[in-house]
């Protein structure tokens, strides 16, 4: 099991205090890509929020590789976080003054595991993956939507991370670049021992996942 949540509760305090996330349970396991749906404001970014650790402000429990994410300290999730977690948002957040090879090496210069030579190989390899690698010089700023998404996603796993958390990724896409990022993220959870949960409003992404599941103001719908 790559990650377990159990009864997750998730309150906002402002304009006044609502419950977002009603008793929220999910396991995810290794291979498995798992698709959230539902309608606007149903939950789902509040809920990825959550299950990537960047939001510790909620009831219930989190595990991940079997780690309750709250026994953590905090400089030691960033650590966790920044090892197993990698994160895609539907806005790809490439920083535009650098080059494509420099956003994958980014994550994994700040983790500082590896020399720069390695990370620059690690880095090659994955903008292959995703057939980017003829643009590893380009400013980001001068790729289209669909090959920013696709290098973001080669940020994502520049640090092998076991758990792929991808917010609406293909959001802002056209249906045949939704499809290839889809592809893409189906075939991570298929090559290596990674899961990857991704929230979607496209049925073609949802109807052709693992597993799906439906988000109705703040519940799973079992
Ligand atoms: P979805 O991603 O499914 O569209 P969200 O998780 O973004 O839904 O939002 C779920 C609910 O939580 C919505 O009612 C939204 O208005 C509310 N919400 C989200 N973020 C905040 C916040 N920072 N403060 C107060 N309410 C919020
Ligand atoms: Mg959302």
């Amino acid at each position: 099991m790559i990650l377990e949540a159990q009864h997750i509760n998730k309150y906002f305090l402002e304009p006044e205090k609502h419950q977002v996330l009603k008793n929220i349970s999910l396991s995810i396991s290794e291979g498995e890509l798992v698709s959230v749906f539902g309608e606007s404001g149903s939950g789902k970014s509040t809920l990825l929020y959550i299950l990537s650790t960047l939001d510790m402000d909620f009831e219930g429990v989190l595990k991940i590789h079997n780690q309750d994410i709250k026994d953590l300290t905090s400089s030691s999730l960033t650590d966790f976080r920044n090892k197993h977690i990698g994160f895609v948002y539907q806005f790809h957040y490439l920083l535009p003054e650098f080059d494509v090879l420099q956003n994958v090496m980014l994550p994994a210069m700040k983790l500082s595991e590896k020399n720069k030579e390695e990370i620059k190989k690690d880095a090659l390899i994955l903008l292959e993956e995703v057939g980017m690698k003829d643009f590893a010089k380009r400013p980001s700023y001068q790729l289209s939507g669909g090959q920013q998404q696709r290098v973001a996603i080669a940020r994502a796993l520049i640090n092998d991370p076991s758990l792929i958390v991808a917010d609406e990724p293909t959001g802002n896409l056209d249906q045949k670049n939704s499809e290839l990022i889809f592809e893409l993220l189906k075939g991570i959870t298929g090559s290596r021992n990674k899961a990857v949960v991704m929230a979607t409003h496209n049925p073609k992404i949802y109807l052709n996942s693992h597993r799906s599941i439906e988000m109705i103001d703040g519940f799973i719908r079992l």
